[in-house]
């Protein structure tokens, strides 16, 4: 089958959390499989060109509609480890993706827009006829919008579209200028209910409700989430289109790349590891302490990585720093924060805490550093408010690393709490969960884990090998999709 993903991000080249690694991940699993996989990309200044090769312009002359003009584009062709990817570059005045990030603009709506439009007229103009447009979230909602009332009568009218939705929280707004710029024009016709029209804000249209009405397949990142966006409020005021669209929504979980995410053959650790040789993990425990200047003691490691912001749980995050300090634990985190106030706050607490040898902050973004706390920590803690699928909890797994996570979305979904889960053999269980969004659900969990830790050695142990026994590759979810796009080329 020949499939193009277009999106917003590609990991490595272009990250900013887990959508890049499973537009990676997926892409690589299908190609494996014997598929023809493309991905069409917008070329940021700020992308990591390190992580692409062999990058030259292949197609100089992309004309692409905007407004009553056309604005020029180079496409640039380069692989990123292994895969075919395209960057779209325009040259207006708008300077669309050079400015030094790749969301957090006012005029995001209109660079995504630009991006999406840009897409189908690069697969047009450049005879690409994929079986298959796989497009990620808000920012490429608008794609099978313009299919349908654009591209299907330019001569496209046999691609079928999979829309995949990685949080809710982010659907991508406008006004009527975005129909103008697009070229959708038609007012009257998108500002529909059954259309574009947002459900609650009715002078705005939204992409991620078009995604989900002009799709032929829609599905979010875990089964759990997909139940929680249909039927509560983590729908974000989509649950009534969910609902109207319900025969082709489901929920896939997102896997974890094999290659990327191995600690048998990860180059960012200090020493690689297995479930048959976990001791060595032990020397990667040893090699964080000295990158982060921790002490060498004998106590447990807890780690957050993520982003830090409300979907996270920022509050409990807060709080497991000083519980697991309180514990006799060391604490490691990495988060990067979008809000100034976030930023602030676990600045001052960077501060405060800095010549305590029990504890290290890290904020920013840092791919390397976060192998080596996946490899050194000994629970990661996922403490979200909401949480689609969540890789963390899942690569901790991978890499040994206990979970203990909320029992929200994804998370539901991959983690099976050691002393409660009932519905799973005492074998399968592999971390510990909690309910509540409070200072004491966060506690309890993490008490039990630290002290099975520091009690129950061996238990502990059992309960890190049948983490890395679960396997969260793509080798499931790709069947997955592969079913979806048969099913809908077929419609
Ligand atoms: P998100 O909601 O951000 O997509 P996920 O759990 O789905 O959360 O994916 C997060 C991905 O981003 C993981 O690969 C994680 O290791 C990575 N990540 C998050 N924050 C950081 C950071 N500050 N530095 C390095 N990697 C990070």
């Amino acid at each position: 089958m020949y499939v193009v993903q277009i999106a917003s991000e590609c990991a490595p080249v272009i990250k900013a959390g887990g959508l890049g690694d499973v537009v990676y991940g997926l892409s690589t699993e299908l190609e494996s499989r014997g598929n023809c996989v493309e991905l069409i990309l917008p070329k940021y200044d700020c992308m990591r060109y390190d992580h692409v090769w062999g990058l030259h312009d292949a197609y100089k002359d992309l004309w692409v509609p905007w407004y009553d003009g056309k604005i020029h584009c180079s496409v640039y062709c380069g692989w990123v480890h292994g895969r075919v990817c395209f960057f779209i570059e325009p040259h207006s005045e708008d300077n669309f993706f050079n400015r030094g990030c790749y969301y957090g603009c006012d005029d995001d709506n209109m660079r995504f827009a630009f991006f999406s439009r840009a897409a189908l007229e690069f697969l047009l103009q450049s005879n690409k006829r994929p079986d298959i447009i796989h497009c990620h979230d808000w920012q490429t909602g608008l794609i099978p919008v313009m299919l349908y009332e654009i591209y299907k009568y330019h001569g496209m009218g046999n691609q079928r579209v999979c829309y995949t939705i990685h949080n809710f929280k982010h659907q991508g707004m406008g006004g009527a200028e975005i129909l103008q710029a697009t070229g959708l024009n038609r007012e009257n016709y998108y500002f529909q209910y059954d259309k574009l029209r947002d459900n609650f804000n009715p002078f705005a249209i939204n992409f991620m409700k078009g995604g989900i009405v002009y799709s032929n397949a829609v599905n979010t990142v875990s089964p759990h989430h997909a139940w929680e966006a249909h039927y509560t409020d983590v729908g974000c005021g989509l649950s009534h289109t969910i609902d109207l669209h319900q025969d082709k929504y489901r929920g896939i979980l997102n896997g974890i790349d094999d290659n990327f995410w191995n600690p048998q053959t990860d180059r960012y650790i200090a020493e690689p590891y297995s479930i048959d040789n976990i001791d060595a993990k032990a020397k990667n425990k040893q090699a964080l302490r000295k990158r982060l200047l921790l002490q060498e003691v004998d106590k447990p490691i807890v780690a957050y990585i993520g982003r830090l912001d409300g979907q996270k749980g920022v509050e409990l995050v807060h709080h497991s720093i000083y519980h697991a300090l309180y514990k006799n634990a060391q604490y490691v985190l990495l988060g990067s924060a979008t809000g100034a106030k976030i930023n602030a706050q676990f600045q001052h607490e960077k501060n405060f805490l800095n010549d305590n040898p029990d504890v290290h902050l890290e904020l920013g973004f840092d791919e390397e550093l976060a192998h080596l706390i996946y490899a050194g920590a000994d629970m990661i803690v996922v403490p979200s408010n909401y949480e689609p699928c969540g890789l963390t909890q899942m690569i901790g797994l991978k890499y040994g690393t206990v979970p203990i996570v909320r029992a929200v979305g994804g998370l539901v979904n991959t983690v099976f709490d050691r002393d409660y889960d009932l519905d799973k053999p005492a074998e399968k269980r592999n971390g510990y969960v909690f309910n509540d969004m409070d200072y004491h659900a966060v506690e309890f969990a993490m008490e039990r884990a630290l002290w099975l830790w520091h009690n129950e050695k061996d238990e502990f142990r059992m309960l890190v090998k049948q983490g890395m026994d679960y396997d969260y590759s793509w080798n499931h979810p790709a069947s997955d999709y592969l079913g979806i796009y048969e099913s809908i080329r077929e419609e």
